[in-house]
Order: C-alpha cells, then sequence, then structure tokens
C-alpha cells in the first residue's frame, strides 16, 4: 500500500500544532518544510507531477514512512485525500500514542501552525490553512452521523476530499463554519479587545460565529453589543480569509461607533478600549485577518485619513 503517491504532498498535524522537522539555527522555515532532500529531516514533501526522479523519491519516502511508523504500531490510514492547485495532500489517522511519539521518532518538534503563517509565503500559507482545515475535518468525521457506520475517503463521483458511508450511501463533506470579525472606529481610534483566550497584553477584534438564522450584519451588530456594549453603523464588508481553527471562515468588515459606552463583557472579553497608532498595545500576529484589518487602520492613519 502507498501511504503517500507520487505528486502528493504528507502534512502531520497534531491537534492545532504542525509536525515540523527540527531545525538548525539561523535555518529559513519555509526551505526546512519544502525540502525534498533528507528523509524524516523534514514534515513534508512536493514532488512536481511530471518528475521521474522525484516520483522515485516519493515511492522511497512514502515505503521509509510506513516502515517507521508501522514499527511503532500505528495504523497509518490515510484519513483523507484534497487537491489545492498544484498541491495535492494526504493527511494521516495517527493512533494517539503514535502521534505523541511522533516528534521523537522522525526527529520532528511540535509548532503552532498559527505562527507558521507569518513564516512562510503566502502560498504556502494558504495550502497549509486547507490542509489544517481538511486534516481536522477528517479527523473528527470517521462515522456516518446518520447510521454511525465507519465512514471511507472519496466517493462514488470520485470527488477528492469528501467520504462516503457506504451502509446508508450518504455523502460527506467538509464543514465551513462562518465567522465574523470587526474594526470598530471612533474618530481616529479604533476599539480592540483582550479576549481571555489571549497572551496578556494583547489586543484584537471583536469576533464570533454567526448562528442559524443570522444575515452576517446581524451578527456583527449582535457580537459587538455582546462583547463590547455599543452600537455600531456604517457596516461594510472588507475581505474574507479561511481560518481553520478548526473550521472557520472569517469575514471581515468595518464599521463607525455609533452609541454607548464600550466596556467588557467579562466573559470572553477582559479589557478593551479605544487604541489610535500612538497608543496601539501588541496585536495579533502576521496571518491573521485581525492584523491585516489593523494594518489597514494604520496606513490610513499615516496616510492622514483614518
Ligand atoms: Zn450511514
Amino acid at each position: 500500500m502507498m501511504l503517500i503517491e507520487p505528486g502528493e504532498y504528507a502534512v502531520v498535524f497534531s491537534g492545532l500544532d504542525i509536525l515540523v522537522p527540527l531545525r538548525k539555527a539561523g535555518e529559513d522555515f519555509e526551505a526546512v518544510l519544502f525540502s525534498e532532500t533528507e528523509p524524516f529531516s523534514r514534515l513534508a514533501w512536493l514532488f512536481p507531477d511530471d518528475d521521474p526522479a522525484a516520483d522515485a523519491a516519493g515511492e522511497a519516502l512514502s515505503a521509509a514512512l510506513i516502515e517507521t511508523l508501522s514499527a511503532h504500531g500505528t495504523s497509518r490510514i490515510p484519513t483523507a485525500r484534497f487537491q489545492h492547485g498544484p498541491f495535492r495532500y494526504v493527511s494521516l489517522s495517527l493512533d494517539d500514542a503514535v502521534a505523541e511519539q511522533l516528534p521523537q521518532i522522525l526527529h520532528f518538534e511540535r509548532f503552532p501552525v498559527r505562527q507558521m503563517l507569518s513564516l512562510v509565503s503566502q502560498e504556502a500559507a494558504r495550502f497549509m490553512l486547507k490542509a489544517q482545515a481538511h486534516a481536522h475535518w477528517a479527523e473528527v468525521s470517521r462515522y456516518c452521523g446518520a447510521c454511525g457506520s465507519p465512514l471511507f475517503a472519496g466517493h462514488e463521483h470520485g470527488d477528492p476530499g469528501g467520504k462516503y458511508c457506504p451502509a446508508c450511501k450518504r455523502f460527506f463533506f467538509p464543514k465551513i463554519s462562518p465567522a465574523v470579525i470587526v474594526l470598530i472606529h471612533k474618530g481616529d481610534s479604533i476599539l480592540l479587545a483582550h479576549n481571555r483566550k489571549f497572551t496578556a497584553g494583547r489586543f484584537g477584534l471583536i469576533a464570533g460565529f454567526v448562528e442559524l438564522g443570522e444575515t452576517l450584519e446581524e451578527t456583527v451588530h449582535r457580537e459587538v453589543m455582546e462583547e463590547a456594549g455599543i452600537e455600531i453603523k456604517n457596516l461594510r464588508y472588507v475581505k474574507s480569509q479561511p481560518w481553520p481553527f478548526p473550521d472557520s471562515l472569517m469575514l471581515a468588515f468595518e464599521a463607525d461607533y455609533k452609541s454607548g459606552t464600550a466596556r467588557p463583557d467579562g466573559l470572553e472579553i477582559d479589557q478593551l478600549g479605544w487604541f489610535t497608532r500612538q497608543t496601539l498595545p501588541e496585536i495579533p500576529p502576521k496571518g491573521s485577518v485581525a492584523r491585516s484589518l489593523i494594518e489597514r487602520y494604520l496606513q490610513a492613519a499615516s496616510a492622514g485619513k483614518p
């Protein structure tokens, strides 16, 4: 059995961490991640479909990975396959015990996917975001929600990425949870909030999940009222970004302050306030949609039109 087919790209996730080859000091992160040289000195590999030498290397690596993992007792089942532009990847279903040991077995280290986004190219980041989302979905979608039978990758129409129940003939596809995030302007300042889950001192934007039956606009108004206690106006859509932690699509907005006194809800948000370019606290890392919204504000502010 081929674990990794030539032309595919294997990614090993463990929760919200990615398993990354141990790096030497000063080594470029993306170069290590996308390296095609040393077996097991890396997390992942990529082989162009039209390169026979790379295909052969892929087969050798695949065989070696199977041998290594089976020696440690893993069930080594490819959970799912997916295609994204030039990339194809396989997410691996590993026994929990093996997943725990894998960093030692393969000389990998755990690395938070979120942190990786600021260290690799946009193309690589997009690929990893999709792989992360798909790997998570495949991991938590092992059985049919209707009849309880085990699911199998793919389905009879051959579409990649989905799962199929042979008992009741249902098809399943990755689920996406839409969420909104909003940057609120008040004069030349913006509202920033500290979520209890953030590290101390870091501030982000008001955000929340879309509920059943809501429009995106209703979600933004509700979340802002719930979390910050204020009303907003002039709501405008800015952009969207996949955010697979674990399965969100972030829909980013801007709005203007209308009324009320901003206060934290004390549940999700424990501090918030209005900040200007000069008083900005620590903000979310590059690669996040919150960061890009705040950077838009900073650019406009430095151009003299907040
Ligand atoms: Zn079923």
